[in-house]
């Protein structure tokens, strides 16, 4: 059971109901997908819940990825090699990997400069495309890293999540002594706050409205928290970080999408700094500009992440980067629904499925 490519568990998204935007959550058997020259055959180990993805689970679209046909859910994985197409050379059989789920399809201007993830891309569960969430999956070869022994197939998984921090650090060029305010302490807020430190943030403020998260916040090396309330007006509240941190910030990394939080951080970020928008909300928001603009506080976005993976994997095996924390749950792949349904209940931080029932832990 589970060791045979006979038997592929997956987890699928069904859209069954036009009435209503929720998919079914659907556990079954699914051909493994012959590798192509390129591409290699994964026994999966394990996989991480993405607001994302329950995202699709509940309404069946992002934006205009739409659920149409069934597809198979789950992008922050970690496996092993089993199967190689004839041209994959730097990988063999029995090599742990960390799947970057993101490839460029064909080699435009941005994938020549280096920014593939501005390129037309396939990307593992965004509709149409299959993501991993299942015993057995097929991936292309060069788009999966070779894990060192001493980093872990959950450590693995998250490296999809950190490489969310690590790309929004780098735009926001985060450096030696920066003062840095990150709004949201979910999983993105919290990489962030990883990577910032990392990349030699001196002193980091996380807000949030939950004093959980906050808690959490502090155990991953926040400097301070900060709990919004609901009424606080951002003015208020850049003034309160500014107290905290002894200074405005240099950058802000918002990852909530509030609306009142991206005014807060035009509001916070000091004069020639940065705020950097990570969390996704309404299509429009109102905003401060002007008082941006003259002040020169640069307003960037960014779309996904590239080049992060090996970053991560050298973060993560020097131990600069521990992102084990995080995982607060763990559950058998044959426990999908219930993880699903923990992750939109909001409890814990990040959710773990095991794929290989011979290897549960951590
Ligand atoms: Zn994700």
């Amino acid at each position: 059971m589970g060791n045979s490519e006979n038997e592929n568990l997956s987890v699928v998204l069904y859209k069954r109901r036009e009435e209503k935007p929720q998919c079914d959550i659907v556990l079954e058997n699914r051909p493994v997908r012959e590798p192509a020259g390129d591409e290699v055959v994964l026994k999966m180990n394990s996989v991480g819940i993405c607001g994302s993805d329950v995202h699709y689970w509940l309404n069946g679209r992002i934006g205009d990825f739409i659920v149409k046909e069934p597809m198979v859910i789950g992008h922050e994985a970690a496996g092993t090699v089993v199967r190689c197409g004839k041209d994959v050379k730097h990988l063999k059989p029995g090599d742990r990997v960390a799947i970057e789920p993101g490839y460029p399809l064909c080699s435009d201007e941005f994938s020549k400069s280096g920014r593939y993830n501005l390129s037309p891309v396939y990307f593992c569960a965004t509709p149409p495309d299959h993501g991993n969430l299942q015993r057995f999956y097929t991936h292309k070869g060069s788009f999966c890293h070779k894990l060192p022994d001493n980093v872990s197939f959950e450590e693995g998984a998250l490296i999809e999540p950190l490489s969310v921090g690590i790309h929004a650090c780098r735009r926001a060029q985060i450096g030696l002594g920066h003062r840095v305010l990150i709004c949201g302490a979910g999983p993105i807020g919290l990489v962030s706050l990883l990577s910032a430190k990392a990349m030699g943030a001196a002193s980091i403020v996380v807000t949030d409205l939950s004093s959980n998260r906050l808690d959490k916040a502090k155990e991953l090396g926040a400097n301070f928290t900060y709990q919004i309330k609901l009424d606080e007006k951002p003015q208020d509240v850049a003034k309160k970080i500014e107290e905290i941190l002894g200074g405005m910030p240099d950058r802000t990394i918002e990852c909530t999408g509030a609306e009142s939080a991206v005014q807060t951080g035009i509001y916070a970020t000091k004069s020639g700094g940065c705020l950097l928008l990570v969390g996704m909300g309404p299509q429009n928001v109102t905003v401060p500009l002007v008082n941006a603009a003259v002040r020169e506080v640069d307003i960037k976005g960014v779309f996904r992440y590239c080049n992060t993976w090996p970053t991560a994997i050298s973060m993560l095996a020097s131990g600069q980067i521990n992102v084990k924390p995080l995982v607060t749950h763990r559950f058998p792949l044959e426990k999908s629904q219930e993880a699903f349904e923990y992750t939109r209940d909001g409890k814990g931080i990040k959710v773990m499925l095991k794929c290989d029932p011979e290897d549960q832990g951590a």
